[in-house]
């Protein structure tokens, strides 16, 4: 682990380069992007030649092995200068399944590709369309064969499954009915997509409000070796919960980089728009949720720092993961909202970015997890309140 001192350096080299990336694809590139809902290739290219994706991977493996504080900056520092990292953050974490829990042999053969980009591990197929968060219920099932497994059913909104070559999918290798705890019986395994589609796999994407590159697929009959479980057979739902913190933790960092461009841009428009013969700014109804939306992104920040430090110190419990993904992606809805209110008309004229930031930000309380479902877990597991579900 690095020191606090180097930490910090290491912070400042990395906003830098992000900052640089992110000069060369400005707003119209994404604009562009949004337009067609395309997949930002050249964008992500370019992060994945500079390793920033490979920040969490352990130099043994090829990656840099930088802290989570580390990732998170580079993530904030995307979103605060105007980008999007839902194309490829999950790239930087999604890996963490396979350190933990994978084989040896697992993680000599992909995390050393991963890390210099030659193979994409961004998929990650939990959800599915009955079961909803509820995810003990979900029913696709991996049902054993011979010399493997073969998947049914159906998962949904799979992210960047068509520019992804491996894919964690959470199945069920037991029935509920046969197990005492429904976690049980649940399996993770690491599939090579691209063999997937030819015997199949359907990818189909969903067109929705942000660019998200999301989807649905079906697996029929899907055959995949016994070298794709990860970990124990039966133990799946486990080991996806111990990847849910640096998600979280990840993703609340998108969220205050998103909430420090609103309040940069309500600022900066405030200042220079004149109506009735003053600048907007001036009056304290644009000016108070401005600095209202500073306090909370401050204070929501505090709150991820906090977060990172427990997940350094190797702690699991979820609470500042969980507390920082619920006020960072409030606080950037506040911003959002304040900017968007802020440039009156011109906030939905597509050239001021702010209408297309604003429908990126909201997603964040639904996915990757819902406001609810943070309350539930902070009421149940901090408070000891009965268990709402
Ligand atoms: C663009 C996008 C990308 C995504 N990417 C991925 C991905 O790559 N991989 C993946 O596996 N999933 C992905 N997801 C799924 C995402 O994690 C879920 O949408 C999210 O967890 C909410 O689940 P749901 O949509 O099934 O909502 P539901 O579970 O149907 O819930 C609907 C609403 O009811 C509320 N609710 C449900 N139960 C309770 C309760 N007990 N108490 C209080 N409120 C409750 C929820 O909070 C929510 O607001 C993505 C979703 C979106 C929209």
């Amino acid at each position: 682990m690095l020191m606090k001192s180097e930490n910090d350096e290491v912070i400042s080299q990395v906003r830098e380069t992000v900052q640089r990336v992110c000069e060369e694809f400005d707003g119209e590139y994404w604009r562009e992007k949004d337009r067609e809902r395309a997949y930002p290739t050249e964008f992500v290219n370019k992060l994945t030649e500079l390793g920033l994706l490979a920040s969490l991977i352990p130099e043994e493996y090829g990656g840099s092995g930088l802290s989570i504080s580390v990732g998170s900056e580079i993530l904030k520092a995307i979103h605060e200068f105007g980008a999007n990292a839902s194309a490829c953050h999950a790239q930087m974490y999604t890996m963490g399944t396979v350190l933990r829990h994978g084989s040896d042999e697992q993680k000599a053969q992909f995390l050393p590709k991963i890390a210099s980009g030659e193979l994409r591990l961004q998929a990650f197929g939990v959800t599915e369309p009955t079961a909803g968060t509820d995810t003990t219920s979900l029913t696709t099932t991996a049902t054993k064969t011979d010399d493997g497994y073969l998947i049914n059913g159906q998962k949904i909104w799979t992210s960047r499954a068509e520019h992804s070559d491996l894919m964690v999918l959470l199945a069920r290798t037991t029935p509920k009915e046969k197990v005492s705890k429904k976690s049980q019986g649940l399996s993770v395994f690491l599939l090579d997509m691209n063999d997937a589609k030819k015997n199949g796999m359907t990818i189909q994407p969903i067109r929705t409000m942000l660019n998200h590159s999301t989807t649905q697929i079906f697996f029929d009959n899907v055959p995949i070796p016994d070298s794709a479980l990860v970990g124990e057979e039966g133990k799946g739902f486990k080991y996806i919960l111990s990847g849910m913190n640096a998600e979280r933790i990840l993703i609340a960092a998108e969220c205050i980089g998103d909430a420090r461009w609103f309040i940069s841009k309500a600022t900066q428009y405030s200042k220079e728009r004149e109506v009735f013969g003053r600048p907007i700014g001036q009056n304290q109804g644009i000016q108070f949720p401005i600095a209202r939306a500073f306090a909370e992104t401050e204070a929501a920040e505090a709150i991820l720092d906090k977060a990172c430090y427990f997940y350094e110190e190797g702690d699991t419990s979820g609470t500042y993961a969980n507390m920082a993904k619920l006020l960072s992606s409030e606080a950037s809805w506040s911003a959002a909202e304040i900017c968007m209110q802020a440039h009156g008309g011109f906030a939905v004229a597509e050239e001021y970015d702010v209408e297309r930031k604003f429908r990126e930000t909201r997603l964040y309380q639904i996915a990757p997890i819902s406001t609810n479902l943070i309350l539930s877990y902070l009421a149940e597991h901090e408070l000891g309140l009965p268990r709402s579900y």
